[in-house]
């Protein structure tokens, strides 16, 4: 029977990592006792300040449309991130405020992609960032990095052609927790300016960050100012992932042809999440004990998984994730990563995303939101797994 669906829509991916999750969340409502090391998001509760922000709203009726590009306040508060934070002055006409991080990046896409451009996105990645560009019928044209996953320019500018209209930038990056260097990415910046290229730089886990320090693009010089899309959101710093908030900063016209396509998709942010996010100026002291207890995660779990000799184990230098080649593990039983996280799912109970999730087969994310105690038992089970099959 001939599909009423458009080409648009048949060719989607239907994401592995939304499948093993479907998969893991079915076998949790079952009873199953599953260690989720397959959660993209942290395990602590949004901070009391932003909690109490948005009861606030609620009770103060704050219940009507916004502006769409957001509640002022909220920008302002952003505008003095940036600026302490980043080291870039934006004005609040260069904010916008989105129902998370992912509709502003699928927005930023539209905005700057169509047909005939081409948008380089290096892998391993977060899948939606492929998925968005065929949206906007723009090529994604791909680096295939190996360990450790550390961007380089010369890889960057291998890829340029007369019809790179992108390069998107995911740094520190989900799956693999590298950080591009600055060195590097003050090359990639003069690359950008030199071939009048985009950059998209997703910069959601900046404050999770184990070495070094993290480094803005669009802070270097004025002139690359005008060319970066700066992405982040409250997803994972503040734990929000449910409230539904991003945000995007950038030069006015691309920002407020943002706000005009975002008029006709969600319109404004939930009221009461914007209210809410307001709250993350007081939200510093629980932030870093966060960051601290994934720190302290990050640490056991290196120490535990480099015993484990069957596994190529990266160390991540942010993020909230580990990227583990398991190549010399597959075989004839389980010849792919979708199979071998299936058969440690069923039999030990343990979820892992297979790197296909991530374009980057022979390898599977853990995630590390989930308390040391649990973690000591999924690491107990991969280690059975291992030596049973
Ligand atoms: N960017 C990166 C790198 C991510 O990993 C995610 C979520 O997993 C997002 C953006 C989207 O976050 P949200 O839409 O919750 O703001």
């Amino acid at each position: 029977m001939k599909t009423i669906l458009t080409k648009r829509i048949q060719g989607l991916t239907q994401s592995p990592l939304l499948k093993m999750d479907a998969r893991i969340k079915a076998m949790q409502r079952a009873g199953v006792d599953v260690i989720s090391l397959g959660r993209g998001e942290p395990d602590f509760q949004t901070p009391l300040p932003i909690k109490k922000a948005g009861t606030r709203a609620i009770k103060e009726g704050f219940s009507h449309y916004t502006s769409t590009a957001g509640i002022p306040e909220l920008k302002e508060a952003l505008v003095e991130k940036f600026r302490k934070e980043n080291n870039i002055i934006y004005d609040v006409s260069e904010i916008i405020v989105g129902s998370g991080t992912r509709p502003l990046l699928y927005i930023a896409f539209q905005v700057l992609c169509e047909k005939g451009d081409e948008a380089i996105v290096p892998l391993p990645t977060w899948g939606t960032y492929i998925e968005q560009v065929k949206l906007s019928e723009a090529k994604p044209v791909f680096i295939y990095l190996k360990p450790p996953f550390k961007l380089t320019s010369r890889d960057v500018k291998e890829k340029i052609t007369s019809k790179t209209k992108v390069i998107l930038l995911n740094s520190p990056s989900n799956p693999t927790g590298a950080v591009i260097d600055e060195k590097e990415l003050r090359k990639i910046a003069r690359l950008a300016l030199k071939h009048n290229i985009w950059i998209i730089a997703d910069e959601m886990y900046e404050r999770l960050l184990f070495t070094g320090r993290h480094a803005s693009i669009a802070s270097f010089n004025k002139k690359i100012r005008e060319k970066v899309i700066t992405m982040n959101g409250f997803s994972k710093t503040y734990a929000m992932t449910g409230w539904r908030i991003g945000y995007a900063a950038g030069p006015k016209e691309i920002i407020s042809s943002m706000v005009d396509l975002q008029g006709h998709l969600t319109a404004n942010a939930s009221s009461i999440s914007q209210k809410a996010a307001l709250g993350f100026v007081q939200s510093e002291k629980e932030v870093v004990r966060m960051i601290a207890e994934f720190s302290k995660r990050r640490a056991f779990l290196l120490q535990e998984l480099l015993k484990i000799p069957q596994l190529e184990v990266t160390v991540p230098e942010g993020s909230f994730y580990f990227f583990i080649g398991i190549k010399s593990l597959l075989n004839k039983k389980y010849a792919t990563a979708v199979l071998w996280c299936e058969a440690l799912l069923d039999t030990k109970r343990v979820g892992l995303i297979p790197g296909e999730a991530f374009l980057a087969p022979g390898y599977a994310r853990l995630s590390y939101a989930s308390p040391i105690k649990r973690l000591k038992i999924a690491v107990k089970r991969i280690k059975e797994f291992i030596h049973e099959s």
